[in-house]
């Protein structure tokens, strides 16, 4: 280096050799420049490149932008650190050589940045000095700065990534399992007591001990001990890259689900730097918890509906088997006795009673199934309550008769008697409850039928209460809790001695669900039972008109009246042509829908005055046949009653029958009081 000076040196003091050394200083393409390093840092030479570095065309301007001193070339704000940099590296090294880099103002105003590669000497004549060799370095420092800006943006995004993956979790740590530390990265309360901050630095044994004490379920705290157990943690993370652990703690007094994470983010041979992270999963586990309960339910359900299933097919098998049985061996005996005619009366009588229960528990079995396939519909119409009573008292009356049964009717609180309701349905679940009294009621016993209508804010609606009270054989506490389930009985048939399907209940419950209502029963073993329908129906506001339970003495309905009986079946047509002479009625038969066409077309009106159809038959069908007569010109022919008379007996054949037409319907197999109570009406009305 002296060396250098000494040339230097040589160089200046002689003159020609000092231009020759300006001239290759001013072509270099890089700045050079000398200053004083002592007094006010006089620059004592700077060449043209660092002229154009400043933006200036002369050395007075080069001059007056800075001073004509290192202190007034270099940015105010980098002077400081740059001549602190200077003088320490000086210090620091042999070469007595330093680097810088800060920033200048060009003329103009413009900033740009240096680098600045600098040395110090100590000159004989000139004393210390520094001789710089300078180079723009403002696209290199613009290209750093875009990267860092571009790094920082990166960091950004990441840490805002981690924030938002982290936003579940209301606690994580950073653990160092080595060390046996443990800092927070993101605290909840529940860890507060323990880090202040995030800055707060613990052992990492022990860390848990509070939170777990003060909220970690007494059942569950060995389990979190276990999972935060440094030997534990290695070996778990030996095997995985992370592990879980659930557990509950308590808060409100109420239970709640965490999960503990347990991430290792360092060395997979050796675990010392892991991540836990703590999170509530109360919402998944309590959904898995209900999902399973949901399926176990669906699980037992499903036994239950097989156990449903097949208790049902052996109380079909066992109820159909024995009226079967009885008319199969009564038949035969009937057969075998045929000229006795005292013992072939009896034997059809019994055929008779077994044929009626076969004929029932298939009615119920047929009502079962269409309310459960959602066949059945509540339909209103306009009815009286006042008639329904009176059908059911004539519908009940021989059995009453024959047990002697006091059966009372309380209407007086009935005020509406017209409303709107399913008539036939109301019917039927009355009648069902009124039969069941008598049936479970002992010979002498009284039953009670009560009508109630109770005030209500509506004008158009009243309340019902249908009570239907006996004083029999009642049931027991244990037994009310089934009485609604379908085969359900106190005691079957063979010990009773009392026919019954154990349907009617759930039944008559179904279609009064269906209808809005409610039942209720109250009764004891021996007490007696009182069964309590309540409804709401629309009522039509009209006038109480006084009540006739007993009718008056009228014509029978069969005196002088023909009926047109269209039957294809021989057999039922040979049954039912006798049952109807019987009842006093005129008939003539036709066997397919067509002849019972051209039968009325060619009758004098007034001839027939009812036809019953049947519906299926070969040829032409009873709702074309319908149809057809409807269509007649002769307005008398073509308004002739007809009754539906057909083994199709759910609510849509019903329907379908009064859509073509029909006046009525009745199943088959003809029930005869109901058949001449029907007659007597539609003739009444014609
Ligand atoms: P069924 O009468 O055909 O057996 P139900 O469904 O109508 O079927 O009734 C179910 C059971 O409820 C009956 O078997 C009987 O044990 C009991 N029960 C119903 N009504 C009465 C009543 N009024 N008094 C005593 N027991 C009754």
């Amino acid at each position: 280096m002296d060396g250098q000076i000494n040339q230097w040196d040589y160089l200046a003091t002689n003159i020609q050799a000092a231009d020759y050394v300006r001239k290759l200083a001013n072509r270099m393409p890089g700045g050079f420049f000398i200053y004083r390093a002592t007094g006010n840092e006089d620059i004592l030479y700077a060449n043209k490149s660092m002229l154009k570095i400043f933006n200036c065309q002369t050395m007075e301007e080069f001059r007056e932008i800075t001073g004509n001193s290192f202190r007034g070339l270099v940015h105010p704000e980098d002077i400081e650190g740059v001549e602190r940099s200077i003088r320490e590296q000086i210090a620091g090294n042999d070469d007595d050589m330093d680097y810088v880099e800060y920033r200048i103002i060009q003329k103009g105003g413009e900033i740009r940045w240096l680098e600045d590669y600098g040395h110090f000497t100590q000159h004989d004549n000139e004393g210390d000095i520094f001789y710089v060799f300078v180079v723009d370095a403002t696209e290199r420092k613009k290209r750093q700065l875009q990267e860092k800006e571009e790094q920082l943006q990166e960091q950004l995004r990441r840490l805002s990534m981690i924030a938002g993956l982290s936003i579940d979790y209301e606690s994580i740590f950073y653990a160092d399992l080595d060390l046996n530390r443990i800092q927070a990265y993101q605290i909840s309360h529940r860890f507060r007591h323990k880090f202040q901050d995030i800055n707060t630095v613990c052992p990492f044994i022990g860390f848990d001990s509070e939170y777990i004490q003060m909220w970690v379920h007494p059942s569950d705290r060995n389990i979190l001990l276990k999972a935060t157990d440094a030997a534990y943690i290695r070996r778990k993370l030996s095997k995985n890259k992370t592990f879980h652990t659930n557990y509950r703690i308590i808060q409100n007094g109420k239970e709640e689900y965490l999960q503990l994470r347990v991430v290792n983010i360092g060395n997979d041979n050796h675990v010392s730097q892991i991540v836990m992270g703590y999170r509530s999963v109360d919402d998944e586990i309590k959904y898995e918890l209900e999902q399973k309960k949901m399926l176990k339910d669906a699980l037992e359900q499903a036994k239950s509906s097989n156990i449903a299933k097949n208790t049902f097919l052996s109380n079909m098998s066992h109820d159909i088997r024995t009226p079967m049985n009885a008319i199969v061996g009564f038949a035969a005996l009937a057969k075998k006795h045929i000229d006795e005619k005292g013992k072939v009366q009896e034997y059809l009588n019994m055929i008779e009673t077994s044929s009626d229960q076969l004929l029932r528990l298939i009615n119920d079995v047929l009502e079962i199934s269409s309310i459960e396939a959602d066949r059945i519909q509540i339909e209103e119409s306009e009815c009286s309550l006042l008639d329904i009573i009176q059908e059911i008292q004539s519908a009940i009356m021989p059995r009453v008769s024959a047990k002697n049964i006091d059966l009372s009717l309380n209407i007086s609180g009935l005020k509406h008697y017209i409303v709107f309701s399913d008539r036939q349905k109301l019917f039927q679940i009355l009648l069902r409850l009124t039969r069941n009294a008598v049936k479970y009621t002992e010979f002498k016993g009284q039953v009670s039928i009560t009508v109630k209508e109770t005030e209500s804010t509506d004008r158009e609606y009243a309340s019902y209460q249908f009570i239907v009270q006996d004083n029999g054989i009642g049931i027991s506490e244990s037994f009310i809790q089934h009485i609604f389930e379908p085969f359900e009985r106190q005691q079957n048939t063979t010990l009773s001695g009392i026919y019954g399907t154990g349907l009617g209940l759930t039944i008559t419950k179904n279609i009064v669900d269906m209808m809005g209502g409610t039942i209720e029963v109250v009764s004891a073993s021996g007490q007696g039972s009182t069964f309590t329908i309540s409804l709401s129906l629309r009522i039509q506001n009209r006038q109480f008109q006084p009540f006739s339970p007993k009718n008056q003495k009228q014509k029978p309905a069969s005196e002088h009246r023909r009926i047109l009986l269209v039957e294809d079946n021989e057999i039922n047509l040979e049954i039912e042509v006798e049952l109807l002479q019987d009842a006093g009625f005129l008939v003539e038969t036709a066997t397919d829908g067509s002849i019972a066409i051209e039968k009325i077309t060619h009758s004098e009106p007034g001839y027939y005055n009812l036809v019953l159809m049947d519906i299926q038959m070969p040829v032409m069908d009873g709702y074309h046949a319908t149809s057809a007569i409807r269509r007649l010109e002769n307005p008398l022919l073509a308004n002739i009653p007809i009754v539906a008379l057909s083994a199709n007996t759910l609510d849509e054949d019903r329907r379908k029958a009064m859509e073509c037409g029909m006046n009525a319907h009745l199943p088959k197999p003809v029930n005869m009081p109901q058949l001449m109570e029907l007659v007597e009406k539609i003739l009444a009305a014609f």
